[in-house]
């Protein structure tokens, strides 16, 4: 009994221990991603473009909005889209819920693009090397200068506009774009909303707040009250980040229930989650902040559970030795497939809608909303407006190995990674798991076709933008 007590206690230990380790490592990450310069004058940045003659905002209707990005949020684990588990009973209550794909498989890119509507090669934010290493900086490249944000658009339409998130990452994506509150990865979604609540209660003006929650990105601390909902989880070894990330770990008993463990904690996150965002909900409703606010909730990616890590390990060099787990490593649907849903009073239901739909879409949702008309190219399509069922969507900019995309159209996906030989194209519908590429020349061959059309076609229209801004300066 005695020695039962004393290993329980020691592994607690062990638990506090490793938390005070990962904030100090994240605290350093934090310092090294922080640009160094301060306090830019972002309304003097906005005005380096001729933000008159490219947006039109006579008829604005001055709606506030919450947006709320989950961090690693799996679509297929919300309890609307048919998880075993309820994971999100208040999340499935909204009117308004898309199932889309993330232009990105992981925060710095993917951030960028819901903020700009534009897909990571036609923004630039993302890791500009052969094979893609987050812990080197001098991949890192900001959004273009000649890029407006969401948020910049909105603080040039007179509102308040702000961020807080527990992922430094999301942060560093919209630097110099939005003045933003940065806590550490282990800070709970309520003490994110309640810094959030505060700014919204402290705002004169219509607001707009980007939310964006690190509970479900490891390592995971779903507070006490949560972490057991859907059942006990045994604080095994590496329980809250990851082990069993090579191949030939992955099997056995012991795998087998650090697998559902690991699974279960997060299942009991974004619980929790879903609890604190109705918590937030509720209370800007009796503040009276609620009317006239759009809500929008998104996943910047999803996560892997060990679904491609054989495919992973035999096909794709990934420089980390890591596979089967996580995420930015790969672009398979587990990794892609995130969740758009809105709700509030300025909204009615969105119809006509189902498929075809990026992060991309988001932004230019948010005008439409707003009324603001915008006239520089974007990738996105507001979601009030009917799309072409093959409609290309393109998913890219990975942050491991070598670049891999994902190109879908309808049924169809592209998985395309040539430093890997890959050229698989899957029939979603046949096979929604991505195990058996189609073994047919002729269509990956259209597939890849269609794709170096996309990028040539960007190529060009950036290069005449270019040109057009020249002409303009020398006049
Ligand atoms: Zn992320």
């Amino acid at each position: 009994m005695f020695i039962q007590t004393l290993i329980q206690k020691f592994k607690s230990i062990r638990d506090i221990l490793d938390r005070v380790y990962i904030e100090y490592r994240e605290r350093k990450s934090v310092q090294r991603y922080t640009p160094r310069s301060s306090g830019v004058n972002i309304k003097t940045q906005v005005s380096r473009l001729n933000v008159q003659n490219i947006i039109d905002m006579d008829n604005i209707e001055k709606h506030n909005i919450v947006l709320i990005t989950l961090d690693c949020l799996r679509y297929s684990n919300l309890s609307f889209a048919g998880y075993f588990r309820e994971t999100t009973p208040f999340i499935d209550s909204a009117p308004n819920k898309f199932r889309a794909f993330a232009a990105a498989p992981w925060t710095y890119p993917s951030v960028a693009s819901i903020m700009t509507g534009l897909y990571p090669h036609n923004h630039n934010a993302y890791l500009h090397g052969k094979i893609k290493d987050v812990g080197n900086l001098n991949q890192f490249r900001a959004i273009s200068r000649n890029v407006l944000t969401l948020p910049e658009i909105l603080l040039w339409a007179g509102y308040d506009v702000g961020m807080v998130t527990s992922i430094a990452v999301a942060a560093y994506s919209l630097r110099n774009r939005i003045t933003s509150k940065v806590y550490p990865g282990t800070a709970p979604a309520e003490k994110v909303f309640n810094y959030a609540e505060k700014w919204i209660k402290n705002s004169q003006n219509p607001f707009f707040i980007y939310i964006h929650l690190g509970d479900l990105h490891g390592p995971l601390y779903p507070p006490r009250k949560f972490r057991d909902y859907f059942g006990k989880v045994k604080i095994l070894p590496k329980i809250r980040t990851w082990a069993y990330t090579k191949p030939e770990e992955q099997q056995g008993k012991n795998f087998e229930e650090y697998k559902y463990n690991r699974i279960l904690l997060y299942d009991n996150t974004l619980r929790y989650l879903d609890y604190a965002i109705e918590k937030f909900y509720k209370r800007l409703k009796a503040i009276g902040k609620a009317e006239n606010t759009v809500f929008i909730l998104t996943s910047d990616h999803g996560e892997e559970f060990w679904e491609h890590a054989k495919i992973e390990s035999k096909y794709f060099y990934d420089n980390r030795g890591i596979y089967g787990v996580g995420h930015g490593h790969n672009v398979f649907n587990e990794v892609i497939e995130v969740p758009i849903v809105i709700w509030g009073e300025p909204i009615e239901k969105i119809s006509g809608v189902t498929n075809s739909i990026s992060s991309v879409d988001i932004m230019p949702t948010i005008l439409d909303i707003l009324n603001i008309h915008y006239f520089a190219k974007l990738d996105g399509i507001s979601l009030f407006q009917k799309r072409d069922k093959k409609r290309p969507i393109l998913s890219e900019a990975t942050g491991a190995g070598y670049e891999k995309k994902a190109l879908i159209i309808g049924k169809y996906k592209l998985l395309y990674s040539p430093y890997d030989n890959v050229e698989w194209v899957f029939d979603l519908e046949s096979d929604p798991y991505e195990h058996n590429p189609i073994l047919d020349e002729e269509l990956v061959k259209i597939f890849k076709e269609m794709l170096r059309k996309i990028y040539q076609k960007d190529e060009a229209e950036k290069i005449s933008q270019i040109i057009k801004s020249r002409k303009l300066f020398i006049k």
